[in-house]
């Protein structure tokens, strides 16, 4: 079992301290898991301690073995910051995410309203847009929650969520980035894991690997529902995941 997607400071309400992050690699043992990536949200890659990070990565034996990545924001014009960020922390793996659409935060509790002023398919266009230009940058490994823009429960009249997505199968498997099976979802309004199902089956057979992630902004929910995950990974076809050392994907036995 691998978690490749863990938040140490959430939204920067707590500090990167060695009890912190012990609070969750104790979690992640005690779900059996054996590779864990450490990922902040770009914003507060300054908040990281890298000593102690570095010093966690090194550690032979440790269970679970750390991999630091990053989650960075997607925008056109960021790629160079981005890169650069990716290099000073000598990052395993970068996650490229889409939450703002012309600087909305479309999958912010407090700019929910935001959608009433807004037509539902011109926002999954948009969306889809942004992810795949995500992916045509080949600045990341992973695309994260690839389908968040259905977090509220929104969702789209004249094409199917599958139809907005299909442009994107070929982009990603060109780029070899793969896709998360992140559980978050399963924690908000929409109740489901970010990709569905329908997703997870043509992303299958597009050839598109994937990766699991929890999303957890705190220790308790390291881990959470990963079992879900795996049966999803395994309906759609899937008997191998991905882990990330060095930039470089790593296949698993699922
Ligand atoms: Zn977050
Ligand atoms: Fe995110
Ligand atoms: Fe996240």
């Amino acid at each position: 079992m691998l978690d490749y997607h863990v938040h140490v400071v959430a939204h920067g309400e707590y500090e990167y301290t060695r009890e912190w992050v012990e609070r969750y690699l104790e979690a992640a043992r005690a779900q059996g898991i054996e590779e864990l990536g450490l990922v902040e949200h770009d914003e507060f890659a300054h908040r990281i301690d890298r000593g102690l990070l570095a010093g966690l990565r090194q550690r032979p034996g440790l269970s679970p073995q750390v991999r630091a990545g990053l989650e960075c924001e997607y925008l056109p014009g960021r790629e160079e910051e981005i890169r650069r960020l990716g290099r000073e922390l000598d990052c395993d793996f970068l996650i490229g995410s889409v939450h703002f659409l012309d600087g909305w935060p479309f999958d912010h509790p407090d700019h929910v309203h935001g959608w009433d002023l807004r037509d539902v398919d011109e926002v999954y266009a948009a969306y889809y847009r942004m992810v795949a230009a995500a992916a045509t940058s080949r600045l990341f490994d992973v695309i994260g929650h690839l389908d968040l823009v259905k977090i509220w429960g929104h969702r789209p009249r004249r094409r199917s969520e599958l139809e907005h997505v299909r442009p994107l199968l070929g982009v990603l498997r060109q780029a070899g980035t793969a896709v998360e099976i992140n559980t978050a979802g399963l924690r908000k309004p929409v109740g489901e894991i970010y990709p569905a199902q329908v997703l997870l089956e043509a992303l299958f057979e597009a050839s598109v690997p994937v990766t699991l992630a929890s999303d957890a902004h705190r220790p308790d929910d390291v881990g959470a529902d990963l079992g879900a995950a795996v049966v999803a990974a395994r309906r759609a076809g899937y008997r191998r995941v991905m882990g990330f050392v060095g930039r470089r994907a790593r296949e698993r036995v699922l």
